[in-house]
């Protein structure tokens, strides 16, 4: 992204409290000086922002051109605060910043589809390169919308180029493993009864059967890690306001995904009624109406488990000795809109997870890490006995910017736990393992007492996925399955029988 050769022409106008035309000669003096130093500082010889034209009247016209290294909005701040000091002096006030015209052009071989871009008043391709025409004025510049338009311009260009897909390594992979059955998973516990759809989509109703082999799931993360690695329980809320998103960066892309979440505009009884009447006549439930009778969404249900945890955290100062945080979370489902994507229980719109959430400094964070992968190997291996491997997943901005060195190093990232799926021959994820770096912290603002660096890293373990994965290897006769998760489920209730 630094490498990016951008440029930059504005055309601005300082509005002035009087004419200042007696003031041109110092006008003139501020942009001389100027074009040597204060548009120049912090750029490399021969770079900078210079003041290519001027003029003094009821404002102060000036057209900048320049390179990355000093924004042309940046110098129209820099000459600001210039201006104002030689200004006063005559009892001359800056009024204000106009900005009549600003072009940015950044460079790339393929042009971008036409974009709605708010305060991007026009998009060209021309010769290699796409001309922004920005629409902005004094807030926008103070608020630095233009490097944000840049930053979003400058993404879309590199995922493009680089496709949205995540860059994949193995880590490690199991032996092949005893498989017992090669039936899909789903289907087996539909026939068996053991699930039913329920009445969302991608939704299911787990049965006795099944639902012991979940608590059993969970009973095995509690014995193997949260009880050795020194766990405690929280609950974190299952609904999640736009604030949170927005600290957590999933306000960026979560919208295809999400599940809204909208509060009726009243519970005034009255302003529901002829819903109601509607209903008890025609025992339809009108849509339409209740459409106009609900607010705006004020966030979504649970989509990553962890952010919302934050902001217990959020705005605290922490000491140093109540790390490594261990907490995790199990209260309740997770919810996403996974389109036609969904797929029997190993790709659901409601699902269930344990998520684990870590919170040190980096060396506590990657020491962890560590530990938690050899817990969970010992669970694939010596009690699940699953066919597994462990892959390096990066997404394509993070392995263009290397994050400073960290992914490339395989700190900060994310390691996915895929397993073999021999009904359709390919490896499904059934649960991660990420360390967040410092995105969490920062995003909460979250400090530690010392100074040093906080870091957090998180863990979601796909109960269902876990089911999917199991079954799809060793069947659902329990004589089949190996002795450790045997011996913990004892018996599978029978509890229904169908006439
Ligand atoms: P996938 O690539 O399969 O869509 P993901 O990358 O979206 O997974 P994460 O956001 O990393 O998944 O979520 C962490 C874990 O949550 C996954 O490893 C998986 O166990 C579980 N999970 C995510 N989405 C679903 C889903 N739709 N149904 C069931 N489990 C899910
Ligand atoms: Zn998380
Ligand atoms: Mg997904």
């Amino acid at each position: 992204m630094n490498e990016v050769k951008l440029r930059f022409h504005l055309i601005g106008r300082f509005k002035l409290s009087k004419n200042g035309a007696e003031a041109k000669d110092d006008v003139a003096g501020v942009i001389d000086d100027a074009n040597k130093n204060i548009l120049k500082k912090g750029a490399p010889e021969g770079g900078g922002a210079e003041v290519v034209s001027w003029n003094v009247d009821d404002t102060i016209m000036v057209e900048i051109k320049s390179d990355r290294y000093v924004r042309a909005h940046d110098a129209l701040l820099r000459l600001r605060k210039a201006l104002t000091r030689i200004l006063g002096k005559r009892r001359i006030g800056i009024r204000g910043i106009e900005v009549e015209k600003f072009i940015i052009t950044i460079p790339t071989e393929k042009p971008l589809r036409k974009l709605k871009i708010p305060f991007v008043k026009d998009m060209q391709y021309k010769n290699g390169n796409i001309l922004l025409e920005l629409d902005v004025a004094e807030p926008q510049i103070e608020s630095r919308v233009p490097d944000r338009i840049i930053t979003l311009i400058v993404d879309k260009i590199e995922s493009q180029k680089y496709g949205k897909k995540e860059h994949w390594e193995l880590l490690w992979e199991s032996k092949e493993k005893t498989l017992r059955f090669t039936g899909d998973p789903t289907q087996e516990l539909i026939k068996r009864r053991w699930i039913k759809h329920g009445s969302c989509r991608g939704q299911w109703i787990f049965g006795p059967q099944i639902t012991k082999v979940l608590r059993t799931f969970e009973q095995i993360v509690e014995e193997e890690i949260l009880r050795p690695l020194g766990y405690h329980e929280m609950v974190f809320p299952k609904v999640v306001a736009w604030d949170v998103w927005k600290r957590s960066g999933h306000a960026k892309a979560i919208y295809p995904e999400m599940y809204y979440v909208c509060p009726p505009k009243t519970r005034d009884e009255t302003y529901w009624e002829d819903i109601m009447d509607y209903y008890k006549v025609t025992l339809e439930v009108p849509l339409d109406m209740i459409k106009e009778r609900i607010d705006k969404p004020i966030g979504g249900l649970c989509y990553a488990q962890c952010p919302p945890a934050w902001g217990f955290l959020e705005g605290e100062t922490l000491p140093d000795d109540i790390l490594p945080i261990r907490v995790f979370d199990k209260s309740g489902t997770s919810h996403r809109y996974e389109s036609g994507g969904i797929r029997g229980i190993e790709r659901m719109d409601e699902f269930h997870r344990i998520e684990l959430l870590w919170i040190g400094t980096p060396e506590q964070i990657t020491e962890h890490s560590k530990k938690l992968q050899e817990r969970y190997k010992h669970i694939f291996e010596n009690i699940l006995d699953l066919q597994w491997r462990m892959a390096w997943v990066t997404p394509w901005f993070m392995a263009q910017e290397g994050l400073g060195g960290l992914a490339e190093k395989k700190e900060v990232g994310t390691i996915d736990y895929e397993a073999f799926m021999p009904y359709s021959k390919k490896w499904m994820e059934f649960q991660n393992l990420s360390n967040n770096g410092d995105k969490y912290p920062n995003g909460f603002n979250v400090k530690l007492q010392s100074g040093e660096e906080l870091w957090s890293g998180c863990s979601g373990i796909g109960l269902e996925r876990w089911a999917a994965a199991f079954f799809a290897q060793k069947g659902l006769d329990a004589g089949d399955w190996p002795s450790g998760l045997r011996r913990r489920v004892k018996t599978l209730p029978e509890v229904f029988r169908f006439l």
